[in-house]
Parts: C-alpha cells; structure tokens; sequence
C-alpha cells in the first residue's frame, strides 16, 4: 500500500521536476501514480506512449489579469485561472474556485482529480477547473457583478458548450454562475445554456443540481455501508464545512435516519446534540451569509460554538469531510479512529492528508475518496447539459432518480476494480485505476494527442 512501483518512479519525477512548488498538485499526482503499479504490471502497454506522462500533463493552462472595480471607485487586479486538463472523453468539465488561497498548483491538483472523477461517472465530459485568487468574503453584490463579468471577459473565448464547461466550486454559487453566465450571453449573443452548469432554474437549471454533490455523496456512502450490513440510521456523523456540499449531505443523512452533529466554517466549528437543525443552518448560511457562531447564537441551548481545536475530535462513527483539501489531518485521522469512526466520505476534494488516509485503511475504516464519493454535483451538471442540448427540463424525482444510480453505479465500478485487481473493499485504488483506465483507453484510442 502507498509505495510507488518503480516503473512508475521516472514518470513521477519528471511530473515533481516539471511542476516545481505545486504542492497539491504533486500530492494528488502522486496518489495516483502510487494506485498505479499493478496496472502497469497487468497492462505493460500503459507505460507506451508516454501516455502516463501526457495524462498528467494538462493540455492547455490560461492565466489572465482580472481587473474591476470596487465600490469606491479603486481599482483591484486579481489572477483568473482556467486549466483545461484532458478533453478525451469530452469537453473540459469543472467548477469555479473564489478563494484567496487559489493558485496554479491548487487549480491544477482540481482539475487532475476532476478528470478521473468525471470519468468514473460514465459521462461524456473530460476534465478541467478554474479560478481565482479573488476573496468574495465581505464584498457587496454589485463587486462580486463586476468581478464576474471581468472575469468571463477573458475568460469566453475559452469556452463553449463542445470545447470547455465550467461551473461552481468553493466561493462559486447560483449568484455568481448567473453574472457569468449573463457576461458570455452579452459577449457572444448567443443563448448557448450549455456552456455552463449550476444556472438558476429560471434560465436553463437543472432541478436538484444545488442538493447533488452533498445528496450523492451520502448516496455512495449508503451503498459502501450497505456492503456490511451498516446503514446511516441512528448514526452519530459529523459534517466539517457549511457550505453547498454540507448542507445536503446533512440534509440527507438526516433523511436516512442518521443524527449529523456538528458542522463548521474556516472560522470555527459547531457541536448540536441534538442534530443540526437544517432550517437554521440554511438561513444563517444561504439567506444572510454569516459566520457558523451564528447558528449556535440563534439556536441557544443546546448548541455550542468553538473557534479552538478540531471538529474532528467530535465522536462520530461516520465522518463526511466537506470542506477543502488537506481539512482533516493524521492526528484527526487518529482521534477518529479511537472514538470508533467506521466510515469516511469524503465530500470535498482531496480533504484527507495523505498520512490521514493511510491511518484509515490501516485502521479498516471504510473509506470512500472525494473522487468518487463527491462525483455526483459533476454528474448532475452532465444531466443539465443533457438537458440543455435536449431543450428538455426534468422533474426533481427524475433528476435525483439518475443522480442516485449514478452514485450507486460508481461505488461498485471502484468495488469491483478493487477485487479485479486483488485488495477488496480498497475504494482509493478501485477509484483511482477505475478513473485512469477509462481516460488512458480513451487517449490510446485517439492517437498521439
Ligand atoms: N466543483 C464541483 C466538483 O468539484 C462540480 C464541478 C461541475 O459541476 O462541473 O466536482
């Protein structure tokens, strides 16, 4: 487990060498690459071609000067991103990050895991993901307008509903694809409504796309339960974060029986016994756009608020981390584990330090990576350009209908590639070989691209 084959070690150098100082990106690479050995060993024709080396290597990486104005009337400049990694199995498809964090290396470790996540959906869409630096905390509606609309300046003549895809991620809502998606309709007059997904009912949304990646999340985790006997019902589970995937992760554990306890911002974390009360959380979270010590504020009894330690150090036996990469750490991992957790999902992408998913399949701790168990909001956004190209718009129950066999479709293709390939119950290796072989079929049968 987590050791690289040495065939497999020059690819790797080259991908740390080329990418220097990208530290997201060479741990989600590397990840990867370590699933990797008894693929080549049982398809040497993978290591032909350089195909390996072209799969890490995104096809086209845009960088642009994002300026706008604030509502003083000063000028801001920001660095807008889009990393369209592969295209074999379909238009670059991926969301939109607004986070001062974001940078090269962060969008790129995106879009890598994005193309193998897309592909272990089943959907004709490839890979990419985008971005800025820019912080939307504390900026007014007309800011985030004028940010947007810069950004999609530049950004347009990048896309198209054949060529690139984006949608929302980290910082990215309804609000905000609705300024782009008016920003591109104004620059290209065209009504073209599937050049983005994640839109607003009214103008070419899909129903149930904002539940989809929380929904499907809990979805996949209820199957990989299933295949010992456990199920959410009367279970204690913490949500990290409060943002889209959490709110309907929450939402949906809490209709599967289960009792999600606490849940957190980057501020802090909340701890209620008594279940987290969804309404509340929506209000605070949605509607006014506050802090998550607002909810314990409102809520009074019952409910405390911590800004010190960890929210992992809350007993749970199931644990959806569902707020940003590298969130939950070995020493999380590790109080997990003796507060008996029996089972991860990870809703956010790449949540677990790498030291943490090893203490939990060391542990046997059922584990379901991000890019597996998160595939559904991407999915959901596939099913939006179905319908946008189809002219069509599908009832909720149709559309969560699709959504759930997806998920459940995804989680035994990573079941049974873990069996093919000789460790059961491994979701990390099943997703990541399951993910792989569909892009490097796909690019071998394209030719040198
Ligand atoms: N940002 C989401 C993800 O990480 C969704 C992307 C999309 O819908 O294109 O998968």
């Amino acid at each position: 487990m987590s050791k690289i084959d040495e065939k497999l070690e020059p690819v790797l150098d080259q991908v740390l060498r080329r990418n220097a100082g990208e530290l997201e990106f060479h741990q989600a690479v590397t990840e990867v690459l370590e699933s990797l050995g008894r693929v080549v060993a049982k398809y040497p024709s993978y290591l032909e071609n350089a195909l390996i080396e072209r799969i890490c290597e995104p096809e086209r990486q845009i960088i642009f000067r994002v300026p706008w104005v604030d509502d003083q009337g000063q000028v801001h400049i920001n660095r807008g991103f889009r990393v369209q990694f592969n295209s074999a199995l379909g238009p670059y498809k991926g969301g939109l990050r607004f986070h001062p964090s974001v940078n090269v290396g962060i969008i790129k470790f995106l879009g890598f895991e994005q193309t193998f996540k897309n592909a272990l959906t089943g959907l004709p869409i490839g890979g990419g993901k985008g971005g800025s630096d820019f912080d939307p905390r504390g900026r007014s509606d007309g800011e985030i307008m004028r940010f947007c609309q810069s950004y999609m300046t530049e950004l347009h003549r990048h896309l198209g509903e054949y060529t690139d895809v984006p949608a929302g991620d980290i910082g990215v809502g309804g609000r905000e694809i609705g300024y782009l998606f008016g920003q591109y309709k104004r620059l290209t007059n065209r009504y073209e409504a599937g050049v983005l997904t994640g839109k607003g009912l009214v103008y070419g949304g899909s129903r149930a796309r904002t539940e989809a990646t929380g929904y499907g999340a809990v979805y996949f985790v209820e199957r990989m339960l299933a295949t010992k006997q456990l199920a959410f019902d009367q279970r204690r589970v913490v949500v990290s974060g409060s943002g889209n995937v959490a709110i309907y992760t929450a939402e949906k554990i809490t209709e599967f029986g289960g009792k999600v306890v606490a849940c957190s911002d980057s501020s802090g974390y909340v701890v209620d016994e008594g279940g987290i009360d969804l309404a509340l959380l929506k209000e605070v979270k949605e509607s006014r756009r506050e802090r998550i010590s607002e909810y314990a504020r409102l809520k009074g009894d019952g409910a405390r608020f911590s800004d010190t330690g960890s929210i992992w150090d809350v007993p749970c036996e199931i644990a959806m981390p569902s707020a940003t990469q590298n969130e939950l750490t070995g020493r999380d991992a590790k109080a997990l584990i003796q507060n008996g957790v029996i089972a991860v999902g990870e809703g956010a992408n790449m949540p677990s330090t790498p030291e943490a998913v090893r203490f939990f399949r060391e542990a046997g701790v059922l584990f379901a990576p991000g890019k597996a168990a998160n595939a559904g909001g991407v999915a959901t956004s596939a099913l939006e350009m179905q319908q946008n190209a189809s002219r069509d718009s599908w009832t909720f129950e149709q559309t969560e209908q699709r959504l759930a066999d997806i998920m459940r479709r995804i989680h035994d293709t990573c079941a049974a590639t873990a069996d093919e390939f000789g460790t059961p119950g491994d979701y990390v290796l099943g997703a990541n070989i399951a993910g792989f072989v569909r892009v490097a079929e796909a690019m071998r049968a394209l030719g040198v691209i």
